[in-house]
């Protein structure tokens, strides 16, 4: 994290407000004030204080991010004055709750809740119940008449308060296993051993209490300090911890993977507690607006009785279901909370409905009754995996709940990914049975080796292989083992718990809550379904059913025909303004593109027609003019060729029609065609009918040191003009004769590695020529086709204005380009690219992500010189960048016409472009 020196705010920050309060229908905030109040207590103002809203929230106060900041800015020291503003707050919040903060008579008991601005599921800790100390909890017990509770909240204190504050914060690393949460629980389990229960809430009070002695002693035994007896230690405590664990190592390692500055800081949250473990009329649970799953407008959620906070997501009790449409295989047999406690119920469904309006969002909820009264402890926007996210948005606009623009802005580009996912071929499927099943908690199939911890996973991805992440329950340390995964398995946790968010907010495969699933950590084995599984072994998840299967099924494509989609996509077409187009070399990639709602063909590479299947008889045709070596030979072999090239280029025209296609003149450096086996050499040499040192001689005349620089492009059409002509002629033949039979058809000859005006103008006078002759053999008076050059080298950049007047169109070729302008070369950038990016002289992959820096001033300039000079010059990009949304808005930016990418981010490509016009408005 960068530390900022110097400050020159300090002064007006002294008399700034550090502490928001909220609470008995009032607050000093509201939900816009997400950077201050972070988002969890800005909604928290939002839900107390709005007058449309006035939703029972406990009071409590929010301490400002800048606090966070300041407190780092100054080694570790709050703000002056903070103690005195924490005070004050708290005495309103004791006032509205009618309880004050460390009374032996009538205690209040509060949370310590962290709540950086945009949501780190599972990074920041909570602490509740703070304030219970030997003194209080007989308070407590009083008030309540119920030691059980009292004792089991008190229990909680110290398992949490010792995790988060006293362990964690203070960045003490214990081994796995061996934390002191770990070794507490494994006292609780040791307890119901003893009593022969299998859950705690079967535990009475003398067991806890006996218990709460325990941790104690552990507690001092492990950390070497004693738990705190004393509620405002207890509250700073947690304070400072929440502080402490922005720059903890996972928060630091969430931050980096999801580009989160370390400037932001927390707010910390402090709000009286309610209690969902009060007994049988007490309850807490999470629910979501709508299915973050599917999309479906269903209010759905899970809920645990008698349970505190993270119960519902830790897994160790299977949540219920709130209602019907909640239900599922797994916990049908729970009793929902519609016919549990119908009034809260009722409550609860009014207050969801109200705050998805006011929202105008998916929310994702959590909520608590205590003894039958309802309180809702925060909100927020709820994430949601892409099909969902399509799902949502379409449906918003069609119940008018947001505009089409508001829609294309709810997915992101990435998450249109999950819908074009791979899935299990449907027919290995059926014929498979599934070793097990858990939850569905992530769309889409995966294959993969499974490891049982995040380093492996990490490692083992590092090394080029599918990993499967397999555990128990996934925490916020696995988080960069998850990431490297191709999709996670675990064997506890319901659709909200750690696992299943994170995995839905990136999209992963994931399978949660397999109860079947058996993990030997030591022997890195897992048992399912009878079958051992040691690791590395392969398998197959399907993470739209939660199905398990041994070894790697076959995959396919889901390209399907999906409504949604395309209702969503049709939504972003109404937005954007430029052209998607694709790269696509043969007439299968064409019509798939179009089906992808491709608008023409961007770049067609010729010379692709020589590899893959039915490539023989044309490459060996290739070759045998590659190593001519006499001009009427170099012809022979092209009229040889000619034919297949001009089917090639016609049913690509035919699969495109009505729509533009841009095909590149041959490219590559010839030596890259030709055999580098020997025998395949020697079959040649005879079929060429030469000595083969003769060819091999040849051969090595066509290598260069630097290929990539070297013979190729427009500079093989300048040395062998008869390459040149053959090609034209098929293009415009193909035309000539599509045109004959009424197809329309828009051919766009491109000439590639460009530098000087001077080459296109060689070139043009070949096409021109063969036009010419065209034109006769048909008896047509004019052919549809555009001439047009790739930029890609510096130079034509620089010198746009002279080549435009040449040239009908530029097509950007930006993988050429960056290659050029940094001077690395593409094939060798490996050795140095990861040092780069640890260094953060690269931020990122520049053949990735267009480097709007430097490369993107040539094509700026390139633009504005080419329109000067043309003002019609239509522009493009046809390079990788073409299905990059950070690139796609910088070519909306920069006016390009189109961007063109492979067929399959056509639909990525579509929403890009369309937010790009959001963006940029
Ligand atoms: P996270 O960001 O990890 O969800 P939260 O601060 O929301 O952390 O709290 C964790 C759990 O504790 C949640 O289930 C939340 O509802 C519960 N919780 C937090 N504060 C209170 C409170 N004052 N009373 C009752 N439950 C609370
Ligand atoms: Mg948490
Ligand atoms: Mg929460």
């Amino acid at each position: 994290m960068t530390k900022k020196t110097g400050c020159k705010k300090c002064d007006t920050k002294k008399t700034k407000k550090n502490v928001y309060f909220f609470g008995g229908g009032k607050a000093d905030g509201e939900g816009s004030m997400k950077n201050l109040l972070g988002g969890k207590g800005a909604n928290l103002a939002e839900m107390a204080g709005h007058p449309k809203l006035k939703i029972p929230v406990p009071a409590g106060f929010t301490i400002t991010t800048q606090v966070c900041t300041a407190y780092y800015e100054n080694a570790g020291k709050y703000p002056k004055g903070l103690k005195e503003e924490v005070q004050e707050a708290l005495k309103k919040v004791e006032q509205v709750m009618g309880k004050k903060f460390d009374d032996a008579e009538n205690p209040l008991l509060v949370s310590v809740r962290s709540g950086a601005r945009q949501s780190m599921p599972g990074m920041m800790e909570t602490v509740l119940n703070v304030g219970l100390t030997t003194d209080t909890i007989k308070g407590v017990v009083k008030k309540t008449g119920n030691e059980r509770f009292a004792y089991d909240a008190y229990r909680r204190l110290i398992t949490m308060y010792s995790d988060v504050v006293m362990e964690k914060a203070a960045g003490i690393e214990s081994k796995e296993g061996k934390g002191i949460r770990q070794q507490l629980e494994k006292l609780l389990n040791a307890k119901k051993e003893e009593k022969g229960v299998k859950l705690d809430t079967e535990l009475d009070a003398g067991d806890l209490k006996d218990l709460c002695e325990k941790y104690k002693t552990k507690v001092k035994q492990v950390l070497g300090k004693a738990f705190p007896d004393d509620a405002h230690e207890q509250l700073w405590g947690g304070i400072g911890a929440v502080f402490a664990s922005w720059n903890g190592k996972r928060a630091i390692s969430y931050r980096r993977i999801e580009n989160i500055p370390g400037e932001w800081g927390t707010a910390v949250n402090v709000q009286s507690m309610v209690f969902g473990n009060m007994g049988e009329s007490s309850a807490t649970g999470v629910a979501f607006t709508r299915n973050p799953g599917n999309g479906d407008n269903n209010f759905y959620g899970e809920y645990l009785i008698n349970a505190q906070g993270e119960d519902v997501v830790a897994g160790t009790r299977t949540p219920a279901p709130i209602n019907k449409n909640s239900q599922s295989e797994h916990n049908r047999h729970e009793i929902m909370l519609s016919d549990f406690m119908p009034d809260a119920y009722k409550q609860l469904d009014a207050i969801q409905e109200k705050l998805e309006k006011h929202y105008s969002d998916m929310q994702d909820l959590e909520f608590t009754i205590e003894d039958g009264t309802l309180y809702l402890l925060q909100t927020r926007v709820g994430k949601r995996n892409g099909p969902a996210a399509v799902k949502m948005a379409v449906d918003m606009v069609n119940e008018k709940m947001i505009t089409k623009k508001e829609a294309v802005m709810r997915v992101k580009p990435s998450q249109l990914d999950e819908l074009l996912h791979p899935i299990i071929d449907p027919d290995a499927e059926k014929t498979h049975k599934p070793l097990g099943k858990g939850l569905p908690a992530g769309p889409g199939g995966a294959i993969g080796r499974i490891v049982f911890d995040s380093d492996s996973a990490v490692e083992w991805a590092k090394k080029g292989e599918d990993v499967i992440l397999v555990r128990e329950e996934t925490n916020p340390e696995d988080v960069e083992g998850m990431r490297a995964s191709h999709a996670i398995l675990t064997t506890r946790g319901g659709m909200t718990s750690h696992a299943a968010l994170v995995a839905r907010g990136w999209g992963k495969c994931c399978v949660v809550g397999c109860g079947g699933l058996d993990i030997d950590y030591n022997k890195k084995v897992a048992t399912i379904g009878g079958v051992s599984l040691k690791e590395g072994a392969w398998i197959t998840l399907n993470g739209t059913k939660g199905l398990i299967y041994k070894d790697a099924l076959p995959m396919i494509d889901a390209t399907k025909e999906n409504k949604t989609l395309n209702s969503f996509l049709k939504i972003c077409d109404s937005i954007r303004n430029m052209k998607i187009r694709t790269n696509a070399d043969t007439p299968e990639d064409a019509k798939r593109a179009r089906e992808f709602g491709a608008e023409g063909i961007g770049l067609f590479r010729t010379e692709h027609m020589f590899y893959g299947e039915g490539a023989e008889k044309p490459l060996f045709l290739l070759r045998k003019m590659i190593l001519s070596d006499s001009v009427l030979d170099r012809k022979v072999a092209l009229k040889e060729l000619f034919p297949y090239v001009k089917s090639d280029i016609k049913g690509t025209l035919k699969a495109m029609a009505g729509l533009p296609v841009t095909i590149r003149l041959l490219d590559p450096p010839l030596h890259e065609f030709v055999p580098h086996q020997k025998d395949q050499l020697s079959e040649l040499a005879k079929s060429l009918d030469i000595q083969m040192d003769v060819l091999e001689k040849r051969v090595s005349l066509l290598k260069e040191s630097n290929p990539m620089m070297g013979h190729r492009g427009v500079r093989l059409g300048v040395t062998y003009p008869e390459i040149t002509e053959m090609q034209v002629r098929a293009i415009l033949e193909a035309t000539a004769e599509l045109v004959k039979k009424n197809t329309k058809v828009f051919p766009e000859i491109m000439i590639p590695v460009v530098g000087m005006d001077k080459e296109i103008k060689d070139q043009k006078a070949i096409i021109a020529a063969v036009k010419e002759e065209v034109l006769k053999k048909y008896g047509l008076k004019k052919l549809p086709v555009m001439i047009g050059t790739m930029i890609e080298i510096p130079r034509a950049a620089l010198t746009a204005d002279k080549i435009a007047k040449e040239t009908e169109f530029f097509s950007f070729g930006t993988n050429d380009l960056t290659q050029m302008s940094y001077g690395f070369s593409r094939d060798d950038m490996g050795s140095f690219l990861s040092p780069y990016l640890d260094k953060d002289i690269l931020s990122r992959d520049p053949f990735q992500s267009l480097d709007t820096e430097g490369v993107g001033q040539l094509i700026s300039i390139a633009i504005e010189r080419g329109r000067g000079a043309r003002p019609k010059l239509k522009v493009g990009i046809c390079g990788e960048h073409g299905g990059d949304p950070d690139s796609i808005l910088f070519c909306y930016k920069a006016g390009m016409d189109y961007v063109s990418c492979s067929p399959f981010r056509v639909p990525i490509a579509r929403l890009a472009a369309a937010q790009a016009v959001l963006f940029t408005q």
